[in-house]
């Protein structure tokens, strides 16, 4: 149904009844059929999201302890939204299901699922709208991975023309029915899922910010919204750290050609951030974004005519997988080769060992290891065949008096990735952005 419009709203939109009445008038106002919830958030700073609740629970339960205080928390929190908008629904059977469940704590996902569960029975009753079980549709095969033919078919035998309605978000069910949750956040892969299955025209994913931006906030302080986007661009923004939504909701939605809608719940009015298909040309008069990240190590490694030794950098790469270390970045000279990887992956002993194994195998003429690194891209589709866009980049870059300790333009053409020493990050971050973005 290609003219559906589906959309998810986040733990803090649904957070207090206060909130719940703005998810209300966004629903209602505009008519949207299809709705994806979260469990609630925090309602203020110390506050416990639902969900982190019932891990709790869970886990005392699990280790011997009282969990009536998660309990209790849980069943008030949902109560006092009952008693707000005085739904007159019987819980005590649900309430009961999960205090049994808790307590015989061998059901991990059923237990964290109920925040997504109860959040959904109140809010289709909150719209007037009919709620959907995510666990009769939303079907996992062994390895954890949705079975989208199955899930459609469910899906589509059970929903009716000229009916709305509420789904819980975060979790599914295997082929025997047993509850199976995705990662944390994952009710955005819900959503996204719920989505494909309609092949709907967009995806609004509803949460507490305005959209994405050109920057991080905290790092430049007049970021701005970006009105629209390509999935292509966002991944790359995303990989150096603009995280908002779950990675497998966009590969979701990617795959699937569906155009996405990050809005605010707080702020409606705003259009928020558009994020189109690839294969859609956009018309954009500036560079998209930037984005960055701190925390990498480099191993660089010199080798007189490496660059013509056969299957040496496949050696390289076997030697650093042995030790479950992903590579980010691998730039290469005529007698060089250097490995950018996280350092959290690379502990002392693990770098030693593993350059040991690189001395042993690859019998290098010397070998640095660069710490303190730091990775900045940024990316536009602009950069791709527009030459002055790429002009100016690395006219702002050498501008910027930073030392570059690696620089290399993404195999697609629309970012500039480049390392630079960690200290020097956010000085050139909000140099570049206040003479590229500004
Ligand atoms: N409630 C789950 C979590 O906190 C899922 C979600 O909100 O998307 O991770």
């Amino acid at each position: 149904m290609r003219n559906d419009i589906v959309c998810k709203f986040g733990g803090t939109s649904l957070a207090n009844s206060e909130n719940i009445k703005k998810v209300k008038n966004i629903v209602l106002g505009d008519k949207k059929k299809f709705v994806i919830v979260s469990a609630p958030g925090k309602r203020f700073k110390e506050d416990e999201k639902i969900t982190d609740c019932l891990i709790n629970g869970f886990n005392k339960s699990k280790s011997g302890e009282n969990f009536e205080n998660e309990f209790n928390f849980f069943k008030t929190r949902y109560l006092e939204i009952a008693n707000e908008f005085n739904l007159s629904i019987d819980l005590t059977k649900d309430f009961q299901d999960l205090y049994s469940k808790l307590k015989d704590h061998t059901d991990y996902d059923y237990v964290v699922s109920r925040g997504e569960y109860f959040s959904a029975k109140l809010i289709a009753l909150i719209l007037g709208y009919n709620f959907l079980d995510a666990a009769t549709f939303i079907t996992f095969l062994d390895d954890k991975k949705v079975d989208l033919e199955i899930s459609k078919q469910k899906f589509l035998t059970q929903i009716k023309q000229n009916q709305n309605y509420v789904i819980s978000g975060f979790y599914g069910a295997d082929k025997k029915g047993n509850i199976v949750t995705f990662s944390r956040g994952g009710s955005d892969i819900s959503g996204a899922i719920v989505a494909c299955l309609l092949n709907a025209k967009v995806y609004e994913n509803w949460t507490d910010v305005n959209g994405f931006l050109s920057a991080d906030p905290k790092l430049c302080k007049s970021a701005s919204l970006i009105e629209k986007l390509n999935y292509r661009e966002l991944r790359e923004l995303s990989y150096m750290g603009a995280n908002v939504l779950h990675p497998d909701c966009v590969k979701f939605l990617r795959e699937n050609n569906i155009v996405l809608n990050l809005r605010n719940t707080f702020n409606p009015t705003c259009k928020g951030s558009l994020i189109m298909p690839d294969n859609k040309k956009l018309t954009q008069d500036k560079l998209t974004g930037i984005a960055g990240q701190k925390g990498f190590t480099i191993i660089h490694i010199d080798k007189f005519d490496i660059n013509e030794s056969l299957g040496i950098i496949a050696k390289i790469a076997n030697i650093i997988k042995k030790y479950n270390v992903s590579i980010e970045h691998i730039p290469t000279g005529i007698d060089t080769v250097s490995v950018i990887a996280k350092t959290k992956f690379l502990s002392q002993e693990t770098r030693q060992a593993m350059i040991n194994e690189i001395y042993k195998e690859i019998n290098p003429d010397r070998l640095d290891v660069i710490e303190n690194v730091a990775l900045i891209s940024v990316v536009g589709n602009k950069l791709k065949d527009d030459i002055n866009s790429e002009k100016q980049v690395f006219d702002a870059l050498y501008s910027s008096n930073t030392k570059i300790i690696t620089l290399n333009k993404g195999a697609d053409g629309i970012s500039v990735i480049f390392a630079v020493p960690e200290k020097t990050f956010e000085k050139t971050i909000d140099f570049l952005y206040n003479s590229l973005f500004n």
